[in-house]
């Protein structure tokens, strides 16, 4: 079954992406660095890029930078006068993705503030707020992002998790394993959090089986 969601991720990739030199470069870089590869898949970073688009986002926050996948997708999205804040705990990462940026031509868009992103986030409440806000690390944190990625927002602002389906195993309440508790966690909190309205969507792919919440800031 995986063969066949890979299968079908590479042809949805050939059709609706192609060939794009800066993404690829980007993850033979973090090949050659040897960063883990847990960045989003092709055809879910376009998804990214697409919906800041829609939403017209200018100012985006990425929370887990990686080797700047994402990022580049984000931060194509935003135009020139927009700006990515993204927060990676390793700064190795942070070094390979800032080349990767540079090298797609979009670094000067792209803010990495290296550290925990739970230090890194109470600095941002003096800035304008974001439009967009994309959780990607450590999953265990994602309700404490949601929290304050709150704070960081305004109505219209658009909140995405990524990871909260964790192959089917959010279902089971009783698991002992911390990811899917963080991830039922969050789930229930978008739920119940009044200032939110959300959703969630499993995804199939070359990732495995997952998925993303959606969550857009109504007051
Ligand atoms: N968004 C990236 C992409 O799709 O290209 C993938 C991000 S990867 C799944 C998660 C990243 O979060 C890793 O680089 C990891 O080092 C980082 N991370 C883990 N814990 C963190 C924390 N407490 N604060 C900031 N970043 C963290």
């Amino acid at each position: 079954m995986a063969d066949n969601w890979s299968a079908t991720d590479n042809y949805l990739t050939d059709v609706l992406i192609g060939d794009d030199p800066a993404l690829s470069s980007a993850l033979e870089a973090n090949a050659a660095a040897e960063l883990p590869p847990i960045d989003v898949s092709a055809p879910q970073g376009k998804f990214l890029h697409l919906l800041a688009r829609i939403r017209g986002a200018r100012r985006v926050l990425e929370i887990g930078t990686l080797g700047g996948y994402s990022t580049i997708w984000l931060a194509r999205a935003v135009g020139e006068s927009g700006r990515v804040v993204t927060l990676e705990y390793e700064r190795k990462h942070a070094e390979v993705a800032r080349a990767n940026l540079d090298r797609a031509g979009v670094g000067d868009r792209v803010d990495i503030r290296v550290g925990p992103a739970l230090d890194s986030l109470p600095g941002l409440v003096d800035e304008d707020p974001f439009d967009l806000v994309f959780i990607d690390a450590d999953k265990e944190n994602n309700s404490n992002y949601v929290r304050a990625a709150l704070g960081l927002s305004r109505p219209g602002t658009v909140i995405v998790v990524d990871n909260v389906v964790r192959a089917g195993a959010i279902v089971d309440q009783g698991s002992d394993d911390e990811r899917v508790r963080a991830s039922r966690d969050v789930l229930e909190l978008l739920a119940r959090e009044p200032r939110l309205d959300a959703t969630a969507l499993q995804t199939v792919g070359s990732k495995g089986w997952d998925g993303f919440a959606l969550a857009v800031v109504t007051g």
